[in-house]
């Protein structure tokens, strides 16, 4: 796309854009009268206008059919999800058995390395990026250590080379290979948090299998913003949470792949609970677990309905769009005029206040740019939020700011790279 730095182009994409309508179903939120500049999808997506009536909905079913609730009404509690798992496989690029809404992400990832992660004398190393989102580093350890093992010798964790913020394909898919014989597991997410970095997660898997190992996917910041093909990948399983891309509230309700190549393996471990348990027998109540066939059978407890709720309300939205591909070619413009902008902030300057960590490409990427300031950083992020721009920081000079295409306009990101130029003076 030829961007152009004005606010006319801006208004101009914004009259173009095929998205447009899917702003107004989103509750936006305040700055001094006007609706902020809303850039943090990456951390907690905004309400969709439809989420209070989804959840009202389900108060009324309770209100009027109590227990029954379970087996009658509109949509019965006990097949709620059933229609989530059709959109989620849509998202993910997975058969619909291969998907299921449950729990939180970090306890589903402990629940999906059960089954995964089956260290012995000989292989027993998982490989992840350095630099992983905090709770899965703690996973990670703590998986290594309840199964007696040191979180030095069995977590490797591969880092950028001297001079670099983000990692090398080769560098990754060298590693896998020099520890292969010792590897059970490689466990990267799909987007890195800090530096918005998109890895090659089909010849990650690859790599992984041809080593012997298992490959795991945690998809916290790429669901909802990137395609992704999780079955023609290959990947054995991974997981997500829905409240970052996908809007469905703080804390809602996390889902999981586990691919189909592993449904006839009886052998696996898992920590089973009746929700897991094959849905036609289930209220037989009979000892002995007997597991649902696909993704459902690592279900453990029974459905959180009302954070079900909140997530059919996003669903909802998603569907409508059809094809993911939609949403990503507008956030491939919205994220590729915010680096064009702050180039132009640049090159204004003679000098790189801003520099952008997040690879260029955008085979590499999603919404996310993560941005080094190099002088003032905090000041620059405290002048963006009394302007009413919402994006996050992170120590120790970084901000993140994340495009949304199914909330955020073209204006949105001319007017924050107009405050992020402002900010340069004004806080001198
Ligand atoms: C957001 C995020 C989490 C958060 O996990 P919760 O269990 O939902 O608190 C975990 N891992 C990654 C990679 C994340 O981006």
């Amino acid at each position: 796309m030829n961007y152009q730095n004005s606010l006319a182009f801006a208004i101009e994409q914004d009259e173009l854009d095929p998205l447009k309508e899917f702003r107004d179903r989103f509750l936006i939120p305040k700055h001094k009268g006007k609706d902020a500049i809303y850039l943090c999808g990456n951390s907690l997506g905004l309400q969709p206008k439809s989420a209070a009536q989804y959840i009202a909905d389900q108060m009324a079913n309770w209100q009027n059919l109590a227990v029954e609730g379970w087996f009658q009404g509109s949509d019965p509690w006990l097949e709620y999800h059933k229609p989530l798992t059709r959109s989620i496989a849509n998202i993910v690029g997975a058969k619909e058995q291969e998907v299921t809404v449950m729990n939180s992400l970090t306890v589903n990832l402990h629940l999906l390395m059960v089954s995964f992660y089956k260290p012995d004398s000989k292989r027993f190393k998982i490989i992840m990026e350095g630099g992983a989102f905090p709770s899965d580093q703690y996973a990670m350890e703590s998986q290594v250590k309840f199964h007696g093992l040191d979180p030095k010798n069995a977590v490797i964790e591969i880092f950028p080379r001297e001079g670099e913020v983000t990692l090398r394909t080769e560098d990754i898919l060298n590693c896998i290979k020099e520890h292969g014989d010792e590897l059970a597991l490689v466990m990267f997410s799909g987007i890195n948090y800090y530096t918005g970095q998109f890895f090659d997660l089909q010849a990650i898997a690859k790599a992984a299998h041809e080593a012997g190992a298992y490959a795991g996917f945690d998809l916290a910041h790429a669901a909802g913003n990137v395609p992704l093909m999780l079955h023609e990948w290959g990947a054995d399983f991974a997981c997500w949470c829905s409240y970052k891309y996908m809007n469905s509230g703080p804390g809602g309700i996390s889902g999981i792949f586990v691919h189909e190549k592993h449904f006839a393996d009886k052998t696996m471990n898992r920590l089973a609970g009746w929700w897991g348990y094959r849905a036609d027998k289930r209220f037989l109540m009979a000892p002995g677990f007997d597991p649902a066939v696909g993704a459902e059978g690592w279900q453990v407890s029974t459905s959180p309905i009302i954070l079900l709720a909140l997530f059919k309300a996003s669903m909802a939205i998603f569907d409508t769009l059809g094809n993911i591909s939609t949403l990503r070619k507008k956030s491939v413009a919205l994220t590729g005029y915010l680096e064009f902008l702050i180039n132009a902030i640049n090159k204004d300057l003679g000098e790189n206040v801003f520099s952008i960590i997040t690879p260029t490409k955008e085979v590499n990427r999603g919404c996310q740019l993560s941005i080094v300031c190099s002088r003032n950083a905090k000041a620059i992020f405290n002048y963006l939020a009394e302007n009413g721009i919402i994006g996050d920081w992170r120590e120790p000079d970084v901000i993140r700011l994340s495009p949304v295409p199914l909330y955020n306009s073209f204006q949105d990101v001319y007017h924050t790279a107009k405050h992020l130029a402002n900010a340069i003076e004004a806080v001198k």
